[in-house]
This record gives structure tokens, sequence and C-alpha cells, in this order.
């Protein structure tokens, strides 16, 4: 073999005592390192969100020695934590070969050999196949997909077609030395136990603000699925209790994902599921049953805007009826729902972005989040934005304008977030977590001892107010 101790690092750095981005594995990364199987003598996989010894960079460095280690493979996967990711990656040994993927890596690959001058090699796009040419020794001119140093250039190889679905390895969870579990203030809580799954790859839809259905290399994924035995085969080998089925959106493909409702419930599998969704899904009545029974507790539902120009804008192929109708719909299940939104689009007023708040609440959203419009590198709005006086995109793409700064989108979007977030809508939250069973009382209870958390202050802010057996009434006693 030509490499003996390969290392699959996700280089993110967080507080996993109080971060919710660390509850999730690096799944991406887990997918490479389990093509790579076989192909090297030794492989360690390291998520410095947990294997915090290693956080010390002089510490993560003499590791590689000790261990060893002759190839390095880091999984750049986000925005965020970019410059520190660079700094750290300047600092890797000299002489052993540097491999730098996922999907930041690839929007950012001439950025990254300009600020890293030690990678060697940046994989483009999904990079299971790749890899395994790369640990095999084959010549870097013939690999496809790559991009490399060569004579003080950098070389740029043909893209590499993308893989079919059911020909890629799940993660192999045995390569993981920790358990992703929920924790705040560093406490455990109770048993609630995280895992995702990936039943399918791409999305047939061509919402224009997107990147999901594009990979960063403009190319676009067919929506692939896997063969439902696979699925939930894989579902049933997992220890954690929580599944996030991470599919753009799991129910792309109706019938299949009533059979792979049908198998869980059959085998008895016990999980509690969150799933990607688009809000069609209220068009299957008997898929939502199914759902239910299966255990599928919380779904994360793009709606973007409550304004039929925007949606039309963004291309979103539904309208504010639809929304309202199709929502009227999935209120009667036993379901959490979490919208998410997007503000400061072209051409959007500071009334139409505040509205986002009032109209989640009327289609009973449980929660929201909120982004500002990023128009990405093969963005058809890319071309709206250029043509509208008073806009501007900037490198990172980063929507503005005239009217509305960045400070002032920042402004408005903690407006939108307060005039939500209501400690009466804090209480409906945690009220219908317990009725969806999304979390027991219990578990309910050990989060509000585990320290001065949201719902704590909350909670305690009412009870100041003299408000909480007002706002409990409310909740539990009218169906608002
Ligand atoms: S927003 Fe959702 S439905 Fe639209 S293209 Fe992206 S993944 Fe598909």
């Amino acid at each position: 073999m030509k490499y003996k101790h390969a290392l699959f690092l996700n280089p993110y750095i967080e507080n996993t005592a109080t971060s919710v981005m660390g509850i999730f594995p690096p799944t991406g990364l887990e997918y490479v390192a389990t093509s790579a199987k076989g192909l090297v003598d030794k492989l360690t996989l390291i998520d410095l969100r947990y294997e915090t010894d290693l956080c010390d960079p002089a510490k993560l460095m003499d590791f590689i020695r000790n261990e060893k280690i002759d190839i390095i493979c880091v999984g750049i996967g986000w925005d965020r934590q970019f410059r520190e990711i660079c700094e750290l990656l300047n600092l890797m040994p000299d002489g052993i070969p540097l491999v730098v993927g996922g999907y930041k890596a690839t929007e950012e690959v001439e950025e990254l050999f300009r600020a890293c001058p030690k990678i060697h090699i940046v994989v483009r796009g999904e990079g299971e196949e790749t890899i395994k040419e790369i640990l095999e020794g084959a010549p870097l001119e013939g690999i496809l997909g790559i991009s490399y140093r060569a004579g003080g250039k950098i070389a740029h190889n043909a893209h590499r077609p993308l893989p079919n679905v059911n020909t890629i390895a799940s993660p192999d969870r045995v390569l993981r030395h920790n358990v992703y579990r929920m924790k705040l203030n560093g406490i455990n809580m109770a048993d609630l136990t995280f895992d995702s799954v990936l039943s399918a790859r791409g999305c047939p839809f061509t919402c224009k603000f997107c990147t999901f259905s594009l990979n960063p290399l403009g190319q676009k994924r067919v929506y692939s699925e896997r063969s439902v035995e696979s699925v939930v085969d894989e579902i049933g080998e997992l220890g954690a209790n929580i599944i996030l089925m991470s599919d753009d959106n799991f129910f792309t493909n109706a019938k299949r994902a009533e059979a792979i409702c049908d198998l869980i419930i059959k085998r008895r599998i016990k999980k509690r599921f969150i799933a990607q969704a688009r809000i069609e899904i209220a068009k299957h009545p008997r898929l939502l049953d199914k759902m239910v029974k299966a255990g599928f507790k919380m779904l994360l539902l793009g709606i973007e805007s409550p304004h039929d120009r925007i949606l039309a804008q963004l291309n979103k192929g539904f309208d504010s009826d639809t929304i309202r109708k199709y929502f009227n719909v999935l209120k009667k299940y036993p379901i959490y729902y979490h919208g998410y939104f997007i503000y400061g689009n072209i051409g959007e007023s500071e009334e139409e972005m505040a509205y986002i708040s009032k109209f989640a609440k009327e289609i009973n959203l449980d929660s929201i989040t909120f982004q500002k419009l990023r128009i990405e590198k093969f963005s058809p709005l890319k071309d709206i934005a250029k043509k509208t006086p008073g806009y501007h995109v900037t490198d990172r793409g980063e929507l503005y304008s005239d009217t509305y700064s960045h400070a002032s989108l920042k402004k408005i979007g903690r407006q939108i977030k307060f005039s939500f977030y209501t400690p009466f809508q804090v209480l409906k939250i945690v009220r219908k977590f317990l009725v969806v069973r999304f979390f027991t009382f219990g578990e309910i209870v050990s989060f509000l001892a585990a320290g001065p958390s949201l719902l704590k202050s909350v909670i305690v802010r009412e009870i100041q107010k003299k408000r909480l057996g007002n706002s409990l009434k409310r909740i539990f006693v009218s169906n608002a």
C-alpha cells in the first residue's frame, strides 16, 4: 500500500457543551473515510469538536508525528472558521501529503491554494471515488475531480461524473471515537444521542437561491435514491435514538418514503426521526399517518417567504395560498414543524421582511430560522441582482442594497426573531415537544435543570412578571 496511516480530520472547533453544531457527526467526511477502508493499513478519524485535547495545534502535530501519519485528509464543509482552518493547515508538517475536500473547499479551490501553501490536492465535489485513486497512488493528472499543485502552478482536472448512490458505502460508525449527544452547560442530556442518515442525493427542484441541488461546481445532482432495504438496514444498526434524515427532501418520492416507514414499523425500530421536507408532503395523508407511526417527530420545511412575488422570484414552486392550504392539513398531525425563511430578497421592503414572523404564526409553525439571501456562484439570481439598480453582492455571496445595508438587515433579523420568539411561543414549543413526544417530560426537566438555558430564563422572566399562570393557561387550556 502506498500509504500506511491516513488521518481524516474534521477541523471545526466548537464548544460541544453549549453549541448545537456539535450534535451531529461529520457525515460527509465519514463517507469519504469509509470508502478509504482497505486502501491504507490504518485509518484514523478525528473530530476536533470532541477530541478537544487535539485542538491545541502543537498537540495535533505531535499526534501526527507520533502516529506516523503519512497522508492527511481534511473536510471543509462550511463557511465558518475558514480563516482559522487555513491557519491550522499551514501548521501541518512538511512532507506529508495534505488533501482537502468538502463543499466549502470545492467552492474555494483557488483561495485555498493561495492561503495554504501546504495543500497538495483539493478534491472537488463528492469525494468517495476520488479518495480511492489518491490513496492507491494513481498519477494525479489522471484523477478526475481534483485540483493539485504541478510545477508551481495549479492544475484543474476535469470534473468527476457523479456516482450511483447505491455504490457508495454508508459511513462506518466504528471509525468514531465519540458518541454524538446533546449537552447543555456541559451536562449530557438524558440519553439523547444523534446520528444522520442520507437516503438519497440530489433534488429534482430548481429553487433559484439553493445550492443543494447544484454542487459547488455547478453540477446538478440528479435525484438518486438508495434502496429501501439498505436505508432501513442502516437505521436499524444505529445506536443513536434521534436520527436526522439529511436528504434535501426525504419525501421526494412519496411511495419510497412510505415503503421506508412501513419497513421501520415492521421491524419495530424505535427512533425519533427528523427530516427535511417540502410542504407538498401535505398531499399524502397516508404517508403522513405512516410517518407518525414510524416515529417521525419533526419536519424541517423550506417556506422561504410569505410573499408570492418573492416565492416566484426564488422559483420555489408554490405560493402563499398553497402554503396556508397545506399547513391546514399538516397541523392535524402530531409533528413538530420548523420553517426556514429567507429575507433581504431583491426588492423586498422592511415591512415585507417583518411580516415573516406574523405569517409563521398564522400558519402554525412551531419554530423558524431565517437567513439573509445569499447568492452563490452559480445562482441564476446573480443576474437579477446585477441588473437591479442599487443591489450589490459581496465576494462571499451576501446580498445588500443601498437601502438595506448588512447592518440594517441584521437589525431587521433581530426584530423578526424577537417578534416570533415571545415567551408564549417558547412555552408553546415546550408543549409541542411533549405532545409529539420528541422529548419526554423527564428530558425537558433535565434541560431546565442543566443551567441557564433559554427556557429557564424565559420561565424565570415569566414568573418575575407574574405572567406564568396566564401563559400556561393559554397554552394548555386553549388550542391557541
Ligand atoms: S430548496 Fe429544497 S426543494 Fe428547492 S432545490 Fe433546494 S433542496 Fe430542492
